[in-house]
């Protein structure tokens, strides 16, 4: 029988967790019920350095129930190295891994759909949103322009489908390999390979504390999503400075081929204007290969992704 982890990335998730746990467990026991996973299966919490009260739970919640671990990241290290973190710690006792996040908006109920495909041979299995009613019209309309514009630069990803996600073991194991800093899981899965598949749901409203994920932080995980699997920006840029010089060029041509004639006014509106305009331009493109030049510097550095504060699971594993 598999042992399943369910990984929940938690920052300052006080008043989710009892209910998460009361969900979870029941998920867990219905499906230990059907002879489906291992009676060790558990829930692992990863506390992302948060502030409130969030791992004094999960550390009485581990207390209470056999099935709770907690991973506690010394630091706030953000969603997808929470995540990756406690993955990485699950697929070590674990032969199968679902991760979710704390608030439940991503149905639990199909987790065992999940589970039956990875028993038919799947490594991987996505659980995509059917649709996206419950999210903000702002949301809807930012995270459809996002999954476009993926597309549009030529990264692989799973249309409407968030870090709601089976893995199996050896899936992990191979996306630990890829080190990088500047991280997006959701660019990286696609990559691995194997044999997937996609569940579908109902995205539902947060049950109870607030969205940590605040507009900068959307906007920081976009850009990192197109600039760590992508250099079409620097392309595209590439192509504008050529077409430019080529207008400016012909442009020139007609300046000299009509002097004269009284075509050319002459004035320093157009002057400065072009001067503001290939000045920003320049601007523009520098930065653009400076970001790119960040990154490679951030890789570089090889520095290690996060820091586990303590582990409460079953063996002393760190
Ligand atoms: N989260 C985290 N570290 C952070 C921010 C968020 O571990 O720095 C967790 C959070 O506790 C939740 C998940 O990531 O379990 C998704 O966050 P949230 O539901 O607030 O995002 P939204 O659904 O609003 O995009
Ligand atoms: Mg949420």
């Amino acid at each position: 029988m598999n042992r399943l982890a369910i990984v929940v990335p938690c920052y300052n998730e006080e008043e989710m967790l009892p209910i998460t746990t009361r969900e979870l467990t029941d998920v867990l026991e219905d499906l230990q019920k059907k002879g489906k996973i291992a009676e060790d299966s558990y829930i692992l919490y990863v506390d992302d350095g948060s502030k409130d009260a969030t791992w004094h739970i999960i550390s009485s919640q581990h207390e209470e129930f056999a099935h709770v671990q907690g991973l506690k990241l010394a630091g706030n290290v953000g969603h997808q190295f929470a995540l990756t973190a406690g993955m990485i710690s699950a697929a070590k006792n674990a032969d199968v891994v679902i991760s979710i996040d704390a608030d439940l908006q991503d149905d639990t109920g199909v987790m065992e759909e999940m589970i039956d495909k990875f028993d038919a041979g799947c490594d991987i299995v996505y659980g995509v949103r059917n649709d996206r009613k419950k999210d903000s019209l702002f949301k809807r309309t930012t995270a459809q322009l996002f999954y476009k514009t993926m597309a549009a630069m030529g990264v692989k990803t799973i249309y409407n489908h968030a870090d709601f996600r089976l893995m199996s073991r050896r899936a992990v194991e191979s996306f630990s390999q890829y080190q990088e800093s500047n991280l997006y899981i959701r660019g990286i899965v696609p990559m691995l390979g194997y044999q997937t598949d996609c569940v579908y749901y109902e995205r539902k409203e947060r049950v109870a504390g607030s969205s940590k994920y605040p507009l900068n932080k959307m906007l920081s995980l976009a850009w990192n999503g197109i600039t760590s699997f992508s250099v079409r920006p620097i392309n595209y840029v590439t192509t504008l400075g050529m077409l430019i010089v080529a207008v400016a060029v012909i442009a020139g041509i007609y300046a000299l081929v009509s002097f004269g004639t009284g075509h050319v006014v002459q004035g320093w509106t157009s002057l400065i204007l072009s001067v503001w305009f290939l000045g920003g331009l320049q601007i523009f493109a520098i930065g653009l290969v400076g970001q790119y030049i960040g990154k490679i510097y951030l890789e570089v550095k090889h520095r290690p992704r996060y820091q586990v504060e303590t582990y409460l699971g079953d063996e002393e594993e760190k």
